[in-house]
């Protein structure tokens, strides 16, 4: 299974996979927990091009771009092998946050940024996406708090950027319901692993 975790910064996703992955560990599933932009060498030095403040000329077509080169390496080194391993592969970010955050923040269109990814992933997608919801003001708050001044080149971009970003991701859940999991990020994080580990559980026993 190739399952990935999506939505605005601050939402806690990050803590959530690591949590999964542990119960997945501990209930004897074979896992392989990865992120993006990253998962590979080549991609943690495309991570930091992509998320340096001293990059604040880079164009958006050469920003998903780079989302998309990032993922290519992924799916080519870790992804795909792991999967043909029988790992189940859970994936901090995929495709939907670079048509979130590129097609929708940056105005590159959905269509253009799914286009280029089609190439990068080459056939390989999440079949379970967990999306986090969380309101943007939350969000904003969460991030001020847990890291004050040190946001990144993309968590420094305004209001309205988030707010395209997560009218996209509102899109992704709409068109595909039956991979797409809306989670609310607003509660505590062990009912929020809960619900995730129920609906994980039903995925892998379908
Ligand atoms: O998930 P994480 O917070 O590590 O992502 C790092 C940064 O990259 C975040 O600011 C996120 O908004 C941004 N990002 C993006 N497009 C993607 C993936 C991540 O703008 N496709
Ligand atoms: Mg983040």
């Amino acid at each position: 299974y190739f399952i990935t975790f999506e939505g605005i910064d601050g939402a806690g996703k990050t803590t959530q996979l690591r949590r999964l992955a542990e119960r997945m560990q501990q209930a004897g599933y074979p896992i392989v927990q990865t992120r993006e932009p990253g998962g590979t060498a080549i991609g943690d030095k495309v991570r930091e091009i992509l998320l340096s403040p001293d990059n604040q000329n880079m164009t958006p077509r050469t920003e998903a771009l780079l989302y998309a080169a990032s993922r290519a390496q992924h799916v080519d080194e870790v992804i795909r092998p792991s999967l043909n391993q029988g790992f189940t592969v859970l994936c901090d970010r995929f495709v939907d946050a670079s048509i979130a955050y590129q097609g929708g923040g940056l105005e590159l269109g959905e269509e253009n940024v799914a286009r280029i990814n089609a190439f990068a992933v080459n056939g390989v997608l999440p079949d379970l996406t967990i999306l986090f919801h969380l309101s943007l003001e939350e969000s904003r708050k969460r991030l001020n708090q847990s890291r004050g001044a040190q946001l990144d080149r993309i968590e420094q971009r305004d209001a309205a950027y988030f707010s395209r970003v997560e009218e996209a991701f509102r899109t992704i859940a709409t068109a595909h319901p039956e991979r797409v999991r809306v989670i609310d990020a607003n509660r505590s994080a062990t009912e929020i692993e809960q619900e995730i580990w129920l609906i994980v559980l039903k995925h892998i026993n379908k």
